[in-house]
């Protein structure tokens, strides 16, 4: 027989599953929060090909340099704590298992008056699909207007002892107000909430899902890049 040198043609044929990813890719022309000086900005995400197969070596090989929170990816308490928790520590069903979709029709912000209809129970895994799907996505620009998590929010979704909240941006907080930056996160992680951001939520509706997002082992990470998806319930 023949031998068949195309690639794809070694492709074992996977079976179809029912699975969304949520995951933004990771590549140079994503938006990243420009959270550097003007000086040093943040670089955004490489992807760099020191091997290549297509252009005759043996093996194809990359050099990845992102930030830790680039793209998609978890918050551990360690981001703003002292000697918090650091992202390998992270309990792995954290991340896995059960989770709600929840529209906010909001365009500012997220608030608790929206939040109060929806009977949030402890332990619940909460992702949070705003008028940012899929705008803030189809720019490499960085949006400033993104809808954001209140602080009031952050302190309703603690005192409901959540497990996770999700949120379809780069950060949870508002990026004109540092304050609410270092309040949300603080509340949230210093709750045992973990924090799951720039998650792509435009092919979702809201609803009952199960969620599948793990963070990569970064040893004392303060954050880690994550693979997210969902399967509805
Ligand atoms: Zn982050």
């Amino acid at each position: 027989m023949a031998e068949d040198k195309s690639a794809s043609s070694k492709r074992n044929s996977a079976p179809k599953l029912d699975w969304i990813d949520i995951t933004i890719p990771l590549g140079k022309d994503i938006p990243v929060l420009p959270s550097g000086t003007s000086e040093s900005p943040v670089p955004s995400p490489r992807v760099e090909r020191f091997f290549d197969v297509d252009r005759g070596d043996k093996v194809t090989m990359s050099r990845i340099e992102i930030n830790s929170h680039d793209g998609t990816h978890i918050d551990a308490p360690l981001h703003f704590f002292y000697r918090g928790i650091s992202i390998d520590e992270m309990p792995l069903d954290t991340t896995i298992g059960p989770a709600r979709v929840i529209e906010i029709k909001d365009t500012e912000s997220i608030k608790p008056e929206e939040l109060e209809p929806y009977n949030i129970q402890p332990g619940e895994r909460i992702l949070f699909k705003t008028k940012n799907s899929p705008r803030v996505y189809q720019t490499k620009e960085f949006t400033g207007d993104y809808v954001y998590l209140s602080t009031e929010a952050a302190r309703f979704l603690a005192e409901k002892k959540v497990c996770v909240v999700g949120l379809d941006y780069l950060t949870i907080g508002s990026f004109k107000s540092p304050e609410n930056v270092k309040d949300t996160h603080e509340t949230l992680l210093g709750n045992g909430v973990y924090v799951i951001e720039g998650l792509n939520l435009s092919g979702v509706k809201a609803g009952e899902y199960e969620l599948i997002c793990l963070p990569l082992r970064i040893e004392k990470g303060d954050a880690g890049p994550a693979r997210a998806i969902l399967r509805p319930l």
